[in-house]
């Protein structure tokens, strides 16, 4: 069920508890404000999730409440996973869900990394 990104954040959302090590997650990285790790069900032959460190539920949450340091952190740690997954040469693709209807499972925010094939259409086609 996607959730309502308007909720205050649930300090027992799954990948806060990730992050409180309750429940283990390979680190692909980890900085003072990102930690990345592969995504449980892979939609693309890579396929790596980058969250902040901090207790923000959404982007719109992160974009609001964030501090400088914690967004320039958590954008840059996005690149450099990327770029240290060996990405940039054939692409890849970034995807942050966002509420009901961006289809967010996770109230915590988080990037998807997509990469190893070609990743077809930006969103799939209606009906
Ligand atoms: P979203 O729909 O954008 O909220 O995506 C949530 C993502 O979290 C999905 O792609 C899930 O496969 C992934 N996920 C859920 N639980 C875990 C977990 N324990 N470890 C890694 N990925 C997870």
């Amino acid at each position: 069920m996607p959730i309502d990104a308007t909720q205050p954040y649930d300090p027992d959302n799954i990948f806060a508890k990730i992050l409180r090590g309750e429940i283990p997650a390979k680190p692909i990285y980890e900085d003072a404000h990102a930690f990345a790790f592969p995504d449980i069900n892979p939609q693309a032959p890579q396929h790596i999730l980058v969250i902040p460190k901090g207790a923000y539920v959404s982007w719109d949450d992160f974009s609001t409440k964030a501090s400088d340091a914690e967004i320039a952190g958590f954008i840059r740690a996005v690149g450099l996973v990327a770029r240290e997954a060996g990405m940039v040469e054939d692409g890849y693709r970034l995807l942050a869900n966002v509420g009901q209807h961006g289809g967010q499972e996770v109230p915590h925010l988080h990037v998807h990394i997509f990469a190893g094939r070609p990743l077809g259409p930006m969103l799939a086609r209606q009906g």
